[in-house]
């Protein structure tokens, strides 16, 4: 459903929120170890199931459950699906998501997680990229890897495999 004007000045907040402290943390944080590349091909996988991780310390701390939940429910249109407690994310439902259309009916209040991904992943150790997704992450040092993978005589097949699981090419499509 489409965000009202009082949605809208809430999460608007929330939003100058959430980029300071992301612009805070970015500054402070060691440097992604990977490059961000690809294209957005608006496939719309990352709106159909959006995943928030929860900090594991609460991620069994039933009041902390319940307001996160509650705030994602009320605010951002977040539906609760289920958790994931290897990972220790929340996965949701987003009432905003239109699938028909392709399209969010609330693009301009999205959420500052909305506007962050998937450039938030290659601040990971192994960023999982969603397997629709047109991006991916490339190491800095690809290109020295490459030189030496390349001299392993490893069949192609092996090859694109472990330059893929190295993040030193981009992963053949799914
Ligand atoms: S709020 Fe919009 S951009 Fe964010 S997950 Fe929902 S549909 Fe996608
Ligand atoms: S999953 Fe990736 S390619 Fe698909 S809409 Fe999201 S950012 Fe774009």
């Amino acid at each position: 459903m489409k965000d009202g004007i009082i949605r809208r000045a809430v999460k608007r907040v929330a939003l100058a929120a959430y980029m300071t402290d992301l612009r805070i943390t970015r500054a402070v944080q060691d440097k992604p170890l990977y490059r961000l590349c690809g294209s957005c091909n608006h496939c719309g996988a990352c709106c159909e199931t959006p995943m928030i991780p929860i900090w594991p310390k609460f991620f069994y701390f039933r009041t902390i459950r319940w307001l996160i939940k509650a705030w994602h429910r009320v605010v951002n249109g977040f539906e609760f699906l289920h958790d994931d407690r290897r990972l220790k994310i929340f996965v949701f439902r987003c009432t905003h998501w239109d699938p028909v259309a392709k399209r969010c009916d609330s693009y301009d209040s999205r959420p500052g997680m909305c506007r962050d991904y998937p450039r938030n992943l290659i601040y990971a150790a192994n960023p999982e990229f969603i397997a629709a997704c047109g991006y991916y992450a490339i190491d800095h040092n690809a290109a020295a890897l490459e030189r030496s993978l390349n001299e392993l005589d490893l069949p192609p097949d092996t090859l694109a495999e472990v330059k893929a699981k190295l993040y030193v090419a981009q992963p053949a499509p799914k």
